[in-house]
């Protein structure tokens, strides 16, 4: 989004437009920024063999998967749902890996009939799979390796008390399972959650990775997982994607010929592909002056966007009615009966009712964590694509909220 001829504009397309054209709030994508961010991390790493599997759970927009596709990407999924939405979106099974925590054994089966690889994140699943299947089907296998990049214990997942992978320390138990049922192990992952802060601790974490692959003779890809982190305000630290990527890809390549194999380094960023992409645009339904705060209360709340709340995250607020002018403190809340807080103390361009506020980075986690709490309706989605725009999907109605409900007719 950028200021142009004293109007907001995403991608040349006026952002009040969008508004006025499919109501509030909504979600807006900028395909432009995607591709910004996707080609960062190709050429970050231009040095190394490497995939990058988008992680869905993100953003599941099929068409957010279908252009993700179209720049290469595979797929990271963490549910039977999210591989169907990416077959559906054209994806090749073996694109997709599935890396789920604390999932039947069913489920896994039923993902591994649709022929996608299958990452295995604990060793009662290790030896339930191995029983069944053996040879047969070669699996990736989750090592947690005891790191804290940085971030909350919320986000984070490599920690010594996250439920994520099995621990390095099990891994003589890890060998013994996979020699005993003769598996074929063609993949080792970690993912240590949402923020590497520190390149040092993350680069450590994967010498901790490398040092495990050594033990597994039949590797075609090592996957790290995410972690990039993209600043949510100005001052906010941020991965250095273009500095971690000589490292690492130097660090890679030679484990690679040590290995003796031509290996894959394989990526799943989530947040670094589409956070920045991404706009919710909400209107303001009042002001209200109470005696120490002047609230602006939107036509919205955490069922829309809860990441304010649940994470303490922050995100810019801007107003786009009024691109210029003097500022004033506002705290920005929502309309559900619950404390839904946007934000405190904001310094934004002076609101009046019905202006339209921009949240930033809105892309990640956000609409995919929204609900129907309160009984509102989900908000449309749109996508700026080469300076058009599309609904993506329809803001939701009143059939959506009761399709699954069975109404006892002759009961009550
Ligand atoms: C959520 C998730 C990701 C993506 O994380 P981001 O912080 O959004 O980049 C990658 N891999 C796995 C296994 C995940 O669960």
């Amino acid at each position: 989004m950028e200021l142009l001829n004293n109007q907001y504009v995403i991608d040349n397309v006026p952002v009040c437009d969008l508004i006025h054209k499919y109501g509030s709030p909504i979600y807006v994508y900028d395909t432009a920024r995607m591709e910004k961010q996707y080609k960062r991390l190709e050429n970050a790493f231009k040095g190394s063999r490497i995939k990058i599997n988008y992680a869905c759970k993100a953003l599941t927009n099929i068409n957010v998967l279908r252009f993700f596709k179209g720049m290469g990407s595979g797929l990271d999924a963490v549910s039977v749902q999210e591989v169907l939405l990416g077959l559906k979106a054209g994806y090749d099974p073996q694109d997709i890996l599935y890396t789920p925590n604390c999932v039947s054994i069913e489920e896994i089966n039923e993902v591994m009939d649709l022929g996608v690889r299958i990452n295995i994140d604990s060793i009662s699943i290790l030896e339930q799979f191995g029983h069944q299947h053996g040879f047969n089907i070669p699996i990736c296998i989750r090592i947690n390796p005891h790191i804290m990049a940085g971030g909350n214990q919320k986000t984070s997942t490599g920690h010594i008390d996250s439920k994520f992978g099995i621990s390095i320390y099990q891994l003589p138990h890890v060998e013994r399972v996979i020699e005993t049922n003769d598996m074929k192990v063609e993949g080792i992952h970690m993912h240590t959650g949402s923020d590497i802060l520190d390149v040092d601790v993350f680069l450590r974490g994967i010498e901790i990775l490398l040092e495990s692959s050594r033990h597994f003779k039949d590797l075609d890809y090592i996957d790290i997982g995410s972690g990039f982190k993209v600043a949510y305000r100005d001052g906010d630290n941020f991965t250095d994607i273009e500095s971690f990527g000589k490292s690492l890809s130097k660090r890679f390549n030679k484990f690679s010929s040590e290995y003796g194999k031509d290996l894959t380094l394989i990526f799943e960023p989530g947040k670094f592909l589409v956070s920045e992409a991404g706009y919710f645009l909400a209107r303001v339904n009042v002001i209200k002056h109470t005696t120490a705060t002047v609230f602006a209360g939107l036509d919205t709340g955490m069922n829309h966007f809860i990441r304010p709340m649940f994470y303490d995250s922050y995100h810019q607020i801007i107003n786009v009615s009024k691109p210029r002018g003097k500022t004033r403190i506002y705290t920005v809340v929502g309309y559900i009966c619950e404390t839904d807080t946007f934000g405190w103390n904001r310094k934004i361009t002076e609101i009046s009712e019905g202006d339209v506020l921009a949240f930033k980075n809105a892309g990640a986690y956000c609409f995919a964590m929204s609900s129907n709490y309160n009984s509102r309706y989900r908000p449309a989605e749109v996508m700026v694509h080469k300076q058009k725009d599309y609904l993506i999907r329809k803001r939701e109605e009143l059939e959506d909220l009761t399709r699954n409900q069975v109404i006892l007719d002759n009961i009550l």
